[in-house]
């Protein structure tokens, strides 16, 4: 496998309670454990790679505290190279406050953005060179929608191939989704996207029993306008699915979560689809062909959700390739 992989993104501290069940609206329950963990989506995508076995950067912004000095321990030692992340005194390094159900494994999630909502194109400029020399670069949306433009702007120089994770959801225009490769949305955030884009009275309803007719329906109509983009749609525990470039003129493709995972339990889906788009930038290196890259994608991230943890669950190259054989 050649190349390498830039992440542009957030990096945060996520506060973790482990609790009986997700609190409602005015609620307080006692939580059975706690954690500190370091994630933010770019820091967690890039750990994915890197466990992976890939060179990988990360571009990211950081407060002058002792948390952001924590999470540069830890990322140093994933060998990831962080010389590129940039430090503000005008904000704390950001935060992320999660609750986990200890049955389900299933979260909730609140962000507060701090040094992420610094993180500028000028930062983007500077350290461009990391951008031009990968072979992918890879993006969410918890920075600046400015920052992730000028990325894009660079990363179109020298035909990198560009993944964007749209989440946390934010307004995206046509001048974004046309210079993405593969947009990798969950089924909320392709919602929003094609309810903002598709506006011909289509409604989106996630309850309705021909869900995914309806999605497909929408995609179609998506694709049409962004002819050169490929959709990848996360779907949690039942996979995912992949919609190929319309010019590549492919079929669309539903991969279900792999058979090992009946015999393993689900116990913490927090940061699974950070892992699912830290590996399918990597596995797009190493295959070249999106349907393979996205059932490497799948397994690395049906891994990750049997164990604890956000980065600490991400798997290694080979425990992914045991079961693709
Ligand atoms: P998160 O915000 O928790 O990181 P997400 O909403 O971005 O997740 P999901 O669609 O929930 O993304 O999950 C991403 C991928 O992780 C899925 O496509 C699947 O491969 C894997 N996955 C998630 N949940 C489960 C589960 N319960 N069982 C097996 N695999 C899962």
């Amino acid at each position: 496998m050649s190349g390498n992989i830039c992440v542009v993104g957030s990096l945060n501290v996520d506060l973790v309670a482990t609790a009986p069940r997700i609190p409602v609206k005015g609620e307080t329950i006692l939580a059975n454990s706690f954690a500190v963990r370091f994630g933010g989506k770019g820091a967690n995508q890039a750990v994915a790679c890197r466990k992976l076995g890939v060179q990988t950067s990360l571009l990211a912004k950081i407060g002058n505290d002792y948390y952001g000095r924590q999470a540069m321990e830890v990322l140093n030692g994933y060998s990831l190279d962080t010389t590129m992340i940039t430090k503000t005194e005008l904000a704390p390094t950001g935060l992320a406050l999660i609750v986990v159900e200890v049955e389900s494994g299933e979260n909730i999630i609140t962000v507060v953005s701090g040094a992420n909502a610094l993180f500028s194109p000028e930062d983007i400029l500077l350290n461009k060179g990391a951008i031009l020399c990968s072979s992918v670069c890879l993006l969410q949306l918890e920075i600046p929608l400015e920052t992730v433009r000028k990325t894009i702007e660079i990363a179109k120089q020298n035909h990198v191939k560009i993944i964007l994770n749209p989440a946390p959801f934010q307004f995206l225009d046509d001048e974004i989704l046309g210079g993405v490769d593969i947009l990798v949305p969950n089924l909320l955030e392709l919602g929003s996207l094609i309810s903002l884009h598709i506006p011909d009275g289509d409604e989106w309803d996630s309850n309705d029993q021909n869900e995914m007719a309806v999605v497909l329906d929408l995609v179609e109509k998506l694709e049409r306008k962004f002819p050169n983009l490929a959709l990848v749609i996360t779907l949690g525990k039942r996979g995912c699915m992949v919609c190929p470039p319309l010019r590549e003129n492919s079929h669309l493709e539903t991969f279900l979560v792999e058979p090992y995972l009946s015999t393993h339990q689900v116990v913490d889906t927090t940061g699974a689809g950070d892992c699912f788009c830290g590996a399918l930038a990597v596995g797009l290196l190493e295959y070249d062909n999106i349907l393979e890259a996205v059932r490497f994608a799948n397994i690395a991230a049906g891994i990750s959700v049997t164990m604890q943890g956000t980065q600490e669950s991400y798997p290694t190259r080979e425990q992914v390739r045991n079961l693709l054989k």
